[in-house]
């Protein structure tokens, strides 16, 4: 099968530089119960990668084996090439971030800052100096320094969460979801600063999210897990134009998924009669297929042969969705999500009948 499908591998580009951190084989099982298996991955000293993945597929549990506060059942994870499986999280050089941010309460923003300046019996000017440096970079005005934590808002002790893990100055940063009790708005803002604040400090940032949102926003690569499994490690455009199979394909956001049957040379739709589909070249040593159609990739067209393939059926729903319109069209048995730009929305009635169809090359063709 000639099915294209990015390895969530390890193989070195030759040249590159030597990973931060790598994991080969690494599994976790707790009892009977395997949360993670098979882990292949190199972490590039400076990326920002990002695990997403339904709730439950294994993330927390990675990551805590990255960070030391669990280690692995078998595999390896080395840090620039020493084996570290069984290294406690605090002779690691790593800082985990979590969604609780475990603040000192009472406590102001300098201090909390300061804390592992102060463990390290760094000198009290030359903490506040830092202190101050780093509220600069997580955007936080200097007056917030004798601040109460108590009295800051959720985003700005996200901020001084961030600046202490900063302050111990890790190599690696890992972040457990820590953006997930914020709401929308913050949320985005956050992602941007998480994204700049990445590139000012030189860090490698280990990101975790079920949010492939956000995930897309912020990191250099994306790895998702599905039961403890890393199915595709890629860019995020890798990810989006090219997922490895159907669950990734349907995890990046609202599809429509054809399954592609060929008998007797003639590729046809499941669950919808008549159809002889046009699929792309690269299909043809396959005889089963799911072919992924993005609803912006779907279009109206005037008639059989506006598109390479065509199917008749009912406009039965539309949605606004802020600048774009989606519709809902039902094909036999099937329903279509199809989205237009406002701009030219479609001029029919809910409950007319309208052809809809896509090119072979607009479609995206994963394992079945
Ligand atoms: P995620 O962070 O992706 O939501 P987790 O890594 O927290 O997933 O959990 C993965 C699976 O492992 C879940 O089914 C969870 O119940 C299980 N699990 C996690 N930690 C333990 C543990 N200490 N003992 C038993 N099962 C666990
Ligand atoms: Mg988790």
């Amino acid at each position: 099968m000639t099915i294209a499908a990015t390895p969530a591998g390890s193989a070195m580009v030759p040249g590159a530089a030597p990973p931060i951190l790598q994991l080969v084989g690494v599994r976790k099982a707790f009892g009977d119960f395997v949360a993670v298996d098979r882990i292949d991955l190199d972490i590039r000293d400076g990326e920002f990668l990002t695990i997403v993945g339904p709730s439950g597929s294994g993330k927390t549990t990675l990551l805590r084996m990255l960070a030391g506060m669990e280690s692995p059942t078998s595999g390896d994870i080395t840090l620039r090439g020493q084996r570290i499986n069984e290294l406690p999280s605090n002779r690691r050089p790593t800082c985990l971030v979590f969604q609780s941010l475990a603040l000192f309460p009472h406590k102001s923003v300098g201090e909390n800052i300061e804390f592992p300046l102060k463990v390290k019996r760094i000198a009290p000017p030359a903490r506040r100096a830092r202190a101050l440096e780093l509220l600069r970079m997580v955007r936080l005005p200097e007056s917030h320094y004798g601040k109460n934590v108590m009295t800051c808002s959720g985003g700005e002790r996200q901020r001084v969460a961030l600046a202490r893990a900063l302050a111990y100055d890790p190599e690696i940063l890992f972040f457990d979801e820590p953006l997930s009790a914020l709401d929308y708005k913050l949320r985005k803002t956050m992602e941007k600063e998480l994204k700049d604040l990445h590139r000012e400090s030189g860090k490698t940032f280990v990101y975790i999210t079920h949010s492939l949102e956000e995930a897309m926003v912020m990191s250099d690569r994306i790895g998702v897990m599905r039961d403890g499994r890393l199915v595709q490690v890629g860019t995020p455009e890798d990810i989006y134009t090219r997922p490895a199979d159907k669950f990734v394909s349907e995890f990046v956001g609202e599809v429509n998924v054809v399954d592609a049957v060929r008998r007797d040379g003639v590729w046809s739709a499941e669950g919808i009669d008549g159809l002889r589909l046009v699929v792309p070249p690269a299909l043809s040593a396959a005889d089963k297929a799911a072919v992924v159609i993005r609803p912006e990739f779907l279009r109206f067209v005037s008639g059989p042969g506006g598109a390479d393939n065509c199917l008749s059926g009912v406009v039965f729903n539309e949605y606004a969705l802020g600048s774009r319109i989606q519709y809902q069209v039902r094909v036999g048995e099937k329903t279509f999500l199809l989205e237009l730009s406002r701009a030219s929305a479609w001029r029919g009635e809910a409950g007319a009948p309208a052809t809809i169809g896509w090119d072979a090359d607009d479609a995206i063709v994963v394992g079945a």
